[in-house]
């Protein structure tokens, strides 16, 4: 079957590898589409490092893709909720279950924690064995394009249940990547009143105006501040990074209202520097989030009830021989899109 094989950094390659066999308590899925994360495009310029996973005992070279969504088409012995033909998406987190974390419930915040996609063979391919404990079964009316945007939408989804953010109050995103766009769906289906979105790509301003935000800033502007205090009386009740640079954490500093809260989703490649007195003065909360826990069922049904349209975020799709040019270089160099969207198979 064909994959999409990270090797090295810079060299992802698809190629025909063995179609994997599933254990007892695992399901086989032809998967139908898979989206391209960030993390996945970090490690296709750094690379997944020399580290053997604890838990998968898996490094380099391994298949990649994180949000997918197929079909069963084998069911080991043990496995009693699905059956071959559902639609299902998979929850990749992989965790140890016995950890301080896991005990709590905090399942994502494990010492080991791994991904499905990033620390074993993932959806960049005609066929994935994925652990039934993993599965999220699909309705019939939530699309396997839309199952592959639950993943993502889950990080967006977790971010905005856990802030402070309440009907009627107002909100900024700092950045309008597919985390920034799917946060802007959840924080308008959240009731937020007032929506800011700041990015540096007209492209993206536009598709945040058309999702929903009352307003979009470019992030270069010399007054985006003045503006941002002047049309939010004083500043935003949650601030929501989704861009993960110095420059974003500074403004979210500046655009915040007393009391407020910044929540920071994306991940920094760099430590920054926060103005600690500003913390304090202006009693701001400065919190984060990492991937999510127990929301994939309630996100699915959102999706199926209409009340999330994550589809828009969708700008792009392709087929997997495509991946490495049409995919994963075009996000690097071209900043209009949002998801890509691949599939492995010729029929879709
Ligand atoms: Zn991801
Ligand atoms: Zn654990």
């Amino acid at each position: 079957m064909k994959a999409a094989v990270l090797h090295n950094e810079n060299d992802l390659r698809i190629e025909e590898v063995n179609k994997p066999q599933h254990g007892p308590d695992q399901v086989l899925i032809e998967v139908a589409w898979a989206g391209i994360c960030g993390s996945d495009l970090a490690v296709y310029q750094y690379g997944l490092g020399e580290n053997i996973h604890p838990l998968t005992g898996r490094k380099a070279p391994l298949t990649l893709g994180h949000e997918f969504a197929g079909t069963i088409v084998a069911t080991g012995e043990n496995v009693d909720h699905f059956q071959v033909g559902d639609h299902v998406t998979v929850e990749p987190l992989i965790f140890c279950g016995t950890c301080l974390a896991c005990n709590s419930g905090y399942y994502n915040q494990c010492q080991m924690v791994g991904f499905i996609g990033l620390n074993t063979d993932g959806g960049f391919a005609q066929y994935v064995v994925v652990d039934a404990s993993k599965l999220h079964k699909l309705p019939d009316n939530v699309s396997l394009e839309e199952g592959a945007l639950v993943e993502p939408t889950a990080v967006s989804f977790y971010a905005v249940r856990e802030s402070k953010l309440k009907t009627g109050d107002t909100a900024i995103i700092y950045g309008a990547g597919p985390i920034g766009l799917l946060t802007l769906i959840c924080v308008k289906a959240a009731g937020a009143a007032k929506i800011i979105v700041v990015d540096i790509s007209e492209e993206r301003l536009q598709k945040a105006q058309q999702l929903g935000a009352t307003m979009v800033l470019r992030g270069d502007q010399d007054d985006l501040i003045p503006t941002i205090l002047t049309a939010t009386n004083g500043g935003a009740d949650v601030v929501y990074d989704c861009a993960g640079a110095q420059q974003t954490i500074n403004n979210a500093l500046y655009t915040t209202k007393l009391g407020a809260q910044i929540m920071i989703i994306a991940t920094f490649k760099k430590p920054i520097e926060i103005d600690v007195n500003l913390v304090m003065f202006k009693a701001l909360h400065i919190t984060s989030t990492l991937a999510y826990r127990n929301v994939f069922p309630t996100v699915i049904d959102l999706i199926a009830a209409g009340q999330l349209d994550v589809k828009p975020v969708i700008t792009h799709k392709i087929a997997i021989d495509d991946l490495v040019e049409e995919g994963f270089e075009k996000l690097l160099h071209d900043k209009s899109q949002a998801k890509i969207l691949v599939t492995p198979t010729s029929n879709h």
